[in-house]
């Protein structure tokens, strides 16, 4: 099946590049074909987009919220369509899609359809005693986005929301490996009100779509969600152009466990915080430290919970763990789990393609300790359903570990003493940490790294400050022609 890729101006549309062959990850097969954005596209789609920005940045919030409502409950009607769509194109099993990816994208546009009326400035006041001071929260103009393949829809909604809810127009360019969900997003907003062109998708390569979107002139600001290699090029682009920058960059998430801590519960949450998403997800838990004495439990204890993970079709309802992305990255998955054993590191369970799923691009759940701290596979992004597990003995050395990568995205804790569990909140480096739980997200939540891991918080009202300008206003009140400060100049 040949369908346009390009959603501008309220229009679907070809693009003018070359032929993609979107594929089914689970098993190779193609799903449909369509033409890329090309620069051309990119810009009819912000020519769109700034023309979209007068009318939708002065409607009342009151009108944004409204329509954004509406759009919540279409997307609704549409919620097992969109999960189906969702789990086929990304391989994810249709569990995770309907019960996560798709009802917490429903919930995101309910929230922001109602933090758009609360979008005010947080001082009015005579400051100076000659004048009054007011704070105008402004949209930026036309936002740029670049979203990755692990989470589509998810990732449209964390893009988008906070943009059109503070009156900015958008163009978002999703992975070219997973369009179809950020289209049905952007068409059921048009169908809800929200007029065309405030919302355009151009589907295309990062080098050539995404790269003319970051470098337009009109595009105002660039929020960015992917790999930290291309966020730094993104960054380097837009400073061209003095553009503002939201980067949402890679992650390698520490979870510590301290020996007080509930084994079982900690070993739930591991396998469970490590093979979401097959492990494609940026907060993923990825570095367990748990301390000596514990350490034999632990292990033991995930290796049993991983053999109780089911690999299966993504369309079954009883499969646990999916399929990766496309058989590229699976491989890249085996060759980081390759060159950890031959670093030294043990494989516990897994490492490797299942038997039952040649197929597609599978992996088994990955079970590795013996690896070093300082090895491939506990500081760098793998991306995939792997887990390793250190050892560690006192609590400064726990702390030290978990923020020994360059990145501090996500961390988790795990004790029954408020101390520890107080002091790890304070002393990791990382945008969240959870305590005794691994995962959990909720439209508050202000989700954003530290260190390589990016800057500017997606959801949650904290967004608006990414996807506003803030304006000081300040009004003389008295009338009077000579002011205090004139002496400075005028003695
Ligand atoms: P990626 O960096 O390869 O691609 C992300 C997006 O950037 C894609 O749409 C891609 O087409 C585009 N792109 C590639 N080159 C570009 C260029 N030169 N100019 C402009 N755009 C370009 O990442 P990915 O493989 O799609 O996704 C996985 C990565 O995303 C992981 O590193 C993961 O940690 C990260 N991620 C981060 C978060 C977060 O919130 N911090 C969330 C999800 C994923």
């Amino acid at each position: 099946m040949h369908v346009p890729l390009q959603y501008i101006d309220g229009v679907r549309r070809a693009g003018a590049g070359e032929v993609l062959a979107i594929a089914e990850p689970a098993t190779g097969a193609v799903i449909a074909t369509g033409t890329a954005a090309t620069a051309t596209d990119v810009d009819a789609a912000v020519v769109a987009a700034v023309a979209a920005f007068p009318g939708w940045s002065t409607r009342t919030p009151g009108e944004r919220s409204v329509a954004m409502y509406r759009w919540a409950d279409l997307l609704a009607e549409r919620a097992g369509e969109l999960a189906a769509v969702e789990s086929r194109g990304a391989g994810k099993p249709i569990k995770l899609a309907t019960e996560f990816d798709v009802p917490g994208t429903i919930d995101n546009v309910r929230f922001f359809a109602c933090a758009a009326r609360n979008l005010d400035g947080r001082a009015s006041a005579e400051y100076s005693g000659e004048h009054t001071s007011s704070i105008r929260r402004e949209p930026v103009g036309v936002v740029g986005s670049i979203a990755p393949w692990n989470y589509p829809l998810q990732m449209a909604g964390w893009k988008v929301l906070p943009a059109v809810a503070a009156g900015n127009t958008i163009v978002l360019k999703p992975s070219e490996l997973t369009p179809f969900t950020s289209l049905i997003f952007a068409e059921t907003a048009t169908a809800a009100g929200i007029p065309a062109g405030v919302i355009n998708i151009v589907t295309g390569t990062g080098p050539e779509a995404g790269a003319a979107l970051v470098a337009h002139p009109d595009v105002a600001m660039v929020s960015f969600t992917g790999s930290t290699g291309v966020g730094k090029q993104v960054a380097a682009t837009a400073a061209g152009s003095v553009k503002r920058v939201h980067l949402e960059l890679g992650g390698k998430a520490p979870f510590v466990v301290f020996d007080d801590a509930d084994i079982e519960a900690a070993a739930r949450g591991a396998v469970a915080g490590a093979l979401i998403n097959g492990g494609q997800d940026c907060t993923a838990a990825t570095r367990a430290y748990v301390q000596r004495s514990r350490f034999g439990q632990f292990v033991a204890r995930v290796a049993e919970l991983m053999d109780g993970v089911t690999i299966g079709p993504v369309d079954d309802p009883h499969t646990d763990l999916g399929s990766l992305i496309s058989r590229a990255h699976r491989d890249r998955v085996a060759a980081m789990v390759d060159r950890a054993v031959a670093d030294g590191a043990k494989v516990v369970r897994g490492g490797r393609i299942p038997p039952a799923f040649p197929q597609g691009a599978y992996y088994e759940p990955t079970l590795i300790v013996d690896a070093a701290q300082d090895s491939a596979i506990v500081q760098q992004e793998v991306f995939g359903p792997v887990l390793v597990c250190l050892p560690f003995d006192t609590d400064d050395e726990a702390i030290a570990l978990a923020n020994d990568t360059p990145y501090g995205l996500a961390a988790s804790a795990w004790s029954t003493s408020v101390f520890r569990t107080a002091r790890a909140a304070r002393e990791i480096k990382a945008g969240c940490v959870w305590l005794n739980d691994h995962i959990p997200i909720v439209s508050e939540m202000p989700h954003g790294g530290y260190k390589a891991s990016g800057f500017g918080k997606d959801m949650s009202a904290y967004s608006f400050d990414e996807y506003t300008n803030i304006k000081h206003v300040m009004h003389e009140l008295t009338g009077a022609p000579a002011k205090s400060w004139h002496a400075i100049v005028m003695g």
